[in-house]
């Protein structure tokens, strides 16, 4: 089988969503413009970091339940 090519964004989904929390991110750039994004569980402080297409894909997973836990809604 294929190797889960988001398997982080599954990990964040499970612990977040465990408890029905909302991850804080911060985004860090490098000088050449590469981009991760830090979520961090409020209420123990784990961190994930995610390449910029699985943050997108954390995006598109919370949506996909409501905004109920994960990432909250970006304003658009
Ligand atoms: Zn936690």
């Amino acid at each position: 089988m294929a190797a889960e090519p988001f398997a982080v964004v599954d990990a964040v989904l499970a612990h977040l969503c465990h408890k029905g929390l909302h991850g804080d991110v911060a985004e860090w750039c490098e000088m050449r413009h590469d981009c991760v994004y830090v979520v961090t569980c409020p209420e123990c402080g784990a961190s994930f970091t995610l390449l910029e297409e699985e943050y997108d894909v954390l995006i598109e997973r919370s949506r996909q339940v409501g905004w109920t836990c994960g990432l909250r809604p970006i304003s658009a």
